[in-house]
């Protein structure tokens, strides 16, 4: 059995998380641990991550708490030597360099995945894909309206992605003038992104590519959060036997 606590344990994701835990056969939930004490699963919530960590044991600590909090946690994970899975967006380049170098200082594996759902990594490969044909493109991500944070770990993700394919050059007209401030969007390596905020969506996102006399789009609609729950059972059992950090769930697909 591999033992797991999850950190954000009252919140949308970590309810979720909780039960998937619990249902699997190889999973056992060890802990629950929130900024406010409650019960989930049968388990009373623990306030402290670092106490819970050192009384629990576990072998996994999955997080889905808030982007301000994220980075801390993941470093008090790998200090006990506990592999972190994680699903809180907000990670910044430098906080994922300090967290490889934790997970060699405390020779600890850490996984983190911008997006759970299979569905998402799929849409995201095939963007890859399609960018060297099609290199003008532009990402809308729809989320919920209790999101934190803008733009999604997956839209940045799929630029990030996309840029690997196709150099880097402003898209539109070169004379564009944005006669309101950001109308045109975020830019990643002159790829636009936009985010749409509204109640009524869950997770979404439309990559949409341009080309002479013909568009082409590729959508992703997460309409549960079951949608991530295979994702987060199948990294909570595969970190341990990965290496330093590993980022993305298409790398532990295979
Ligand atoms: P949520 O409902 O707000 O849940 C977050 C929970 O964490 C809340 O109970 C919150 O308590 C708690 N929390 C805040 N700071 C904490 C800390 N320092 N230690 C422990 N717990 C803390 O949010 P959500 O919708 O579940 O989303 C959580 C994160 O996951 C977001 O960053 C979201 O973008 C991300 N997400 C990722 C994926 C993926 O596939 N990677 C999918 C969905 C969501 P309070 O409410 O009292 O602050």
């Amino acid at each position: 059995m591999i033992k797991v606590l999850v950190n954000g344990a009252l919140g949308r994701m970590g309810r979720t998380v909780c039960a998937a835990v619990t249902a699997d056969e190889q999973l056992e939930l060890v802990a629950a641990v929130d900024i406010v004490s409650g019960t989930v699963e049968n388990l009373n919530v623990e306030t402290n991550l670092d106490a819970a960590l050192k009384k629990f044991q576990p072998d996994v600590m999955v997080d889905f708490t808030r982007p301000a909090a994220v980075f801390a946690n993941v470093m008090t994970a790998l200090a006990n030597k506990v592999s972190p899975v994680v699903g809180t967006t907000g990670l910044s380049d430098a906080d994922k360099q300090k967290i490889r170098d934790a997970c060699e200082v405390n020779q600890t594996p850490a996984f983190i995945a911008p997006n759970f759902a299979l569905g998402a990594v799929l849409m995201m490969l095939t963007a890859r894909k399609i960018a060297k044909y099609m290199p003008e493109v532009e990402i809308i991500e729809l989320h919920h309206d209790k999101k934190l944070d803008a733009p999604s770990g997956t839209a940045e993700l799929t630029a990030k992605m996309i840029s690997e394919v196709r150099l880097k050059h402003k898209q539109g007209h070169p004379d564009e003038v944005e006669r309101l401030e950001h109308v045109r969007g975020a830019d990643v390596d002159g790829i636009r992104i936009h985010s749409v905020r509204l109640p009524g969506f869950v997770a979404h996102q439309e990559v949409i590519f341009g080309g002479l006399g013909q568009t082409l789009t590729i959508r992703h609609d997460s309409t549960g959060r079951d949608s991530f729950m295979p994702g987060v059972v199948l990294a909570c059992k595969k970190v341990r036997a990965l290496k330093g950090l590993t980022i993305g769930l298409d790398k532990i697909l295979d």
